[in-house]
């Protein structure tokens, strides 16, 4: 079926997205259309297949019909392509995952090849499952780079070669399907907001920081209640912040940043010359110290290693002192920190809490909450499901017809 939705219908879908089980009355209120136009907008989307009533349940508290997405209306593929890996998901169009495979990847600099890569687990996947390319709605990619949307421009750094044409060329010539490609913590906070407002949709989070450390930091920011990418898309970019301007040079080219000074490439080369040292807690761990890898030394601090531990909370307090920073400026109600950063455990996250509270202004802080974040490693490949469903209801309306499944 091929159907063109209008602009409203695409925020009356947006908003039944967000929500497990929405009302009419609840799509007014985020919408802001009146409710005879909500009931009208919703027959036509109920008639067409888009979306199905339930209820009520016995355990309601009210007696009216639930709306949700119609889960038939296709698949959805989520992709979270980090420097070292790189997770395919297969999704219902109500964020059901159905499966994901994941690939380690070695140090890449040629898209094609990375690209190869991805397009043999997405026919993967779909082989799994017994699913054609034509019945899914839309593929989301989130990958650490400043990516311009509206401009399809995309900056990964140091790989100039890579482009926003190249990479949405391929996949869509290979699977005949729309492709969205967005950063990847910004991905990675669009996870992280349908998880919150699916488990507490009476407390909205609408003010939320999502920090993601690994071999690079970047910020997702939603403001609002919306994914805020700034000008040029480049909003979060937080990994080159001076945080030091005697430090160490900085990939970049600049001095002390703090990418530099808390990331994955400083815990492994703080880690490599601790175990160097005679009588040291690391170097009886790690035989060899130029092999330690990034997750032993996380996992190390997790068991308890008093070197670990030092290294993990000295990026700790760095990581906070910046936060801090952002508290004071943007006032959000939740910071999550993810990443493979989080296999680092409770300590990390106290001495992150402890810098940003005592760093922070009390007005700002009195109601803000630090966390890992909730989905853990899925955040990313979630945000980019969310993201894939997200951009082609508005692409839909934009207009370009969606071709779904089930009348
Ligand atoms: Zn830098």
């Amino acid at each position: 079926m091929t159907h063109f939705i209008s602009t409203e219908e695409s925020q009356i879908l947006e908003g039944t997205f967000w929500r497990e089980h929405t009302t009419r009355q609840y799509l007014s209120q985020v919408t802001g259309f009146s409710r005879n136009k909500v009931s009208s907008l919703v027959s036509n989307l109920l008639s067409h297949g888009f979306m199905q009533e339930v209820g009520p349940q016995p355990h309601w508290r009210g007696k009216n019909h639930h709306l949700t997405l119609n889960a038939g209306l296709g698949y959805l593929i989520g992709v979270d392509l980090g420097w070292t890996s790189v997770t395919v998901a297969l999704s219902t169009a109500n964020m059901t995952v159905l499966h994901s495979l994941n690939k380690t990847l070695g140090p890449y600099q040629d898209q094609d090849a990375v690209l190869a890569c991805i397009t043999t687990l997405i026919e993967q996947v779909l082989g799994l499952q017994e699913i054609q390319a034509h019945e899914v709605l839309a593929i989301g990619l989130g990958l650490p780079a400043t990516v311009n949307i509206e401009g399809g421009l995309l900056s990964v750094e140091h790989l100039p070669q890579w482009s926003y044409a190249g990479i949405h060329t391929h996949l869509s010539r290979a699977f005949g399907v729309r492709v969205f490609l967005d950063n990847d913590a910004n991905i990675m906070a669009l996870g992280e907001l349908w998880i919150q407002r699916r488990q507490h949709p009476q407390s909205e989070v609408e003010n939320m920081i999502v920090i993601k450390v690994g071999h690079g930091i970047g910020a997702g920011i939603i403001a609002n209640g919306q994914l805020y990418r700034g000008h040029d898309g480049a909003a979060g970019d937080i990994g080159h912040i001076c945080i030091d301007p005697e430090g160490p040079v900085c990939h970049c080219g600049r001095r002390g940043c703090l990418e530099r000074l808390a990331s994955a490439r400083f815990i492994v080369e703080a880690a490599q010359r601790q175990a160097a040292l005679k009588g040291s807690s690391l170097g009886q761990r790690f035989l060899s110290p130029d092999q330690i890898r990034y997750e032993a030394v996380l996992h190390a601090c997790r068991e308890g290693d008093p070197e670990a531990l030092e290294i993990i909370q000295r990026a700790g307090v760095r990581l906070g002192n910046v936060i801090s920073n952002f508290v004071n400026f943007f006032n959000p109600s939740k910071v999550l920190i993810g990443g493979k950063i989080a296999l680092a455990g409770p300590l990390l996250l106290a001495s992150i809490r402890q810098t940003v509270y005592s760093r922070s202004q009390p007005i700002s802080s009195r109601h803000l909450s630090v966390d890992y974040t909730q989905l853990n490693e899925r955040s990313t490949v979630c945000g980019a499901l969310a993201l894939a469903l997200l951009s082609a209801f508005r692409d839909a309306a934009n207009p370009q017809p969606l071709h779904f499944l089930q009348p």
